[in-house]
């Protein structure tokens, strides 16, 4: 048999020998759950974000959303305004509390929050805008800060996409209200499942720390050094959301490849954008990618052709996705309103293969079948 070209994967978790030895070192320490490790995994991050920022690991990033929110306060029958075009995640995220997600449209050119619209959709009961940074870009966000400081509610950045990235010289993370990372199974970097919360605030950090164990009081500090709380209060809801030690170490592990990681992913971005910038029928978002270590690489395959172009792709083992189908097209979610560009770009965008181990080859490759596929 002939021998096949191998499968090109979206995304993958690159991981070895280092992640090993660190769930090693834990196991050998006897202890899975919340403790040390954590703590460790919590330091270097801030130490990494070059901040003073406090620094709150929980199991996912969908968790650190709700606790973000929780954590503010932000509850029953409360607004909080999120693009339509993200992970699902972030609706849910903001359900959770029991706050209403408000669908926003999103810009044409880079797939951010559309402000103009946000302002549109502001009720009494807003309380908090919820910008994802689209494909890792937050180039708009002074735009948020500045409108939702003239209407008095809080941002929490949906930076899942952006771990690593910095604007205007500082790391994202390190400054804003709120920042909430995922370090999921193919984010730029993942501690296996894992999110965090970041921010200056410390009586949400504070309250975060509570409500990711049971809304135990101060149990976070007992955990760190070894100990358990036996006689505590509860004041309020709480979840079973905090982060593993085992989960810590592959996270820990991880960060130390982020600059290698964030290299790579930058070039594969870079050059996927120099090889399509001419192509017909496709259109590349207006994203640059200095500064940024690109978690996705989505295009807009224009007339209709988007649907096709994954088919073929994939029947030719190139696995492409779709960042994303419109929230507000979801059964759950259903908004009334018109959200033009989310559903124009819910049909057109097209992700492409990314992550630290995708080759040079496997871009050529991509690129040759693409122009015989659209030509
Ligand atoms: C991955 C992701 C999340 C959720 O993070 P998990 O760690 O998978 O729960 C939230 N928002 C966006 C935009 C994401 O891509």
């Amino acid at each position: 048999m002939s021998n096949p070209e191998h499968k090109i994967r979206l995304s993958k978790s690159v991981v070895g020998g280092d992640e090993k030895d660190a769930i090693a070192r834990v196991m050998d320490g006897g202890y899975l759950g919340m403790g040390q490790e954590v703590k460790l995994f919590e330091q270097e991050i801030k130490d990494f974000l070059d901040t003073s920022r406090e620094v709150v690991c929980v199991n996912t990033g969908t968790s650190a959303l709700q606790l973000a929110l929780q954590g503010l306060g932000i509850g029953l029958n409360d607004e909080v305004l999120v693009p339509s075009l993200t992970y699902v995640a972030s609706f849910q995220a903001i359900a959770a509390t029991g706050a209403i997600p408000v669908s926003c449209d999103v810009k044409i050119e880079n797939g951010f929050v559309d402000v103009t619209d946000a302002a549109k959709k502001v009720t009494p009961r807003t309380r908090a805008i919820m910008p994802v940074h689209y494909a890792s870009n937050s180039s708009e966000m002074e735009n948020v800060f500045e409108f939702a400081k003239k209407i008095g509610i809080r941002v929490i950045e949906d930076a899942a996409h952006s771990f690593g990235c910095s604007r205007n010289g500082r790391k994202i993370g390190s400054f804003g209200d709120v920042t909430v990372f995922s370090f999921d199974g193919i984010k730029n970097i993942t501690s296996g499942e894992g999110g965090a919360v970041v921010s200056n605030d410390t009586a949400l950090i504070n309250n975060v720390k509570d409500i990711r164990l049971l809304g135990v009081e101060k149990d976070t500090e007992k955990r760190y050094s070894g100990n358990r709380s036996w006689n505590f209060d509860v004041s309020q809801q709480g979840w079973r959301y905090h982060m593993s030690n085992i989960m810590a170490a592959i996270g820990r592990a991880q960060l130390r490849k982020i600059e290698l990681f964030g290299t790579k992913r930058r070039n594969i971005a870079t050059k996927y954008a120099e090889l399509l910038e001419d192509f017909n029928e496709i259109n590349l978002l207006d994203i640059n990618f200095d500064n940024t270590i690109p978690h996705i690489f989505p295009i807009r395959v224009l007339n209709g052709k988007r649907d096709f172009v994954w088919e073929k792709l994939h029947s030719r083992g190139i696995e492409c996705g779709f960042h994303y189908f419109p929230n507000h097209k979801l059964e759950y979610f259903k908004s009334k309103g018109d959200f033009p560009v989310s559903e124009q770009l819910g049909l057109e965008l097209l992700s492409l293969p990314l992550h630290p181990e995708v080759t040079d080859r496997d871009q050529q490759r991509i690129l040759s079948e693409l122009t015989q596929i659209i030509n």
